[in-house]
């Protein structure tokens, strides 16, 4: 039975790195104005294509600026991306894509967080993770600014929602998902635990399918960071029901 583990920012090791970022996606949907199915006004977080490029759409400059749009709007720009994206991705309102845009400064370690829910990672701890076999693993370039030499060459991991939280750590109230605009709204729980049965077999880091922030990595992604002694991650062994 495969153990899985909640990856976050190691704060011990911000002690000897000094990396600052400060950058956004290129590209994103518009968040969704007033749903006619639930009324909410709102954006997702945790849905990023870093991999996926709309500079191809003739229309690339209605993706450029975060805004809400109503939900015909939001529906028809949606429907121009899909093609782009990977198969069967949800593409809620919010949903990012392209490079990273910014600048960055200072000293990184093996792995880098911009905010608790988009990693990044060295280009070649990337390619010996790969070589140790680990699967799932897609390296989206950056275009991050740096003011130093030697920069060190950092790639966003492109990681799909796969899986679910258990309905056993989800409030026992929730409303079911809006039919129209796909909301579903709930804080993290404390204590998440995983549905087993929904769980991917064929990568070993990918974010939760119904809470796209978290990213969980596989006990043999776990070990392998831990031996090839990377840096700038934390794991917390999550339960499986
Ligand atoms: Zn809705």
């Amino acid at each position: 039975m495969t153990r899985f583990f909640w990856l976050r920012e190691d704060s011990t090791v911000q002690a000897h790195t000094n990396g600052s970022l400060n950058a956004a996606h290129k590209w994103g949907l518009p968040g969704l104005a007033g749903c006619p199915g639930c009324g909410e006004t709102w954006a997702s977080s945790g849905h990023q294509y870093p991999a996926v490029d709309l500079s191809v759409l003739p229309e690339q400059s209605a993706f450029l600026k975060a805004r809400p749009e109503p939900f015909t709007e939001f529906s028809r720009l949606r429907e121009l991306v899909r093609p782009l994206a990977p198969p069967g991705a949800l593409l809620p309102p919010g949903t990012t894509f392209g490079p990273l845009v910014g600048t960055a400064s200072g000293r990184f370690g093996s792995f880098a967080w911009l905010g608790n829910s988009l990693l990044l990672i060295r280009h070649e701890e990337l390619e010996r993770l790969r070589e140790e076999g680990i699967r799932g693993l897609l390296g989206a370039r950056t275009a991050l600014r740096f003011r130093q030499k030697d920069a060190p060459e950092l790639l966003e991991l492109q990681l799909d929602p796969r899986g679910q939280l258990h309905a056993d750590c989800m409030p026992p109230d929730l409303p079911p998902r809006c039919a129209t605009c796909g909301r579903l709204g709930f804080r993290r729980p404390d204590e998440p635990i995983l549905d087993a049965a929904s769980l991917p077999a064929d990568v070993d880091l990918f974010r939760v399918g119904n809470f796209a922030t978290m990213i969980v990595g596989t006990e043999r992604f776990m070990e392998t960071v831990r031996r090839l002694e990377l840096d700038g991650v934390s794991f917390r062994e999550l339960p499986t029901r």
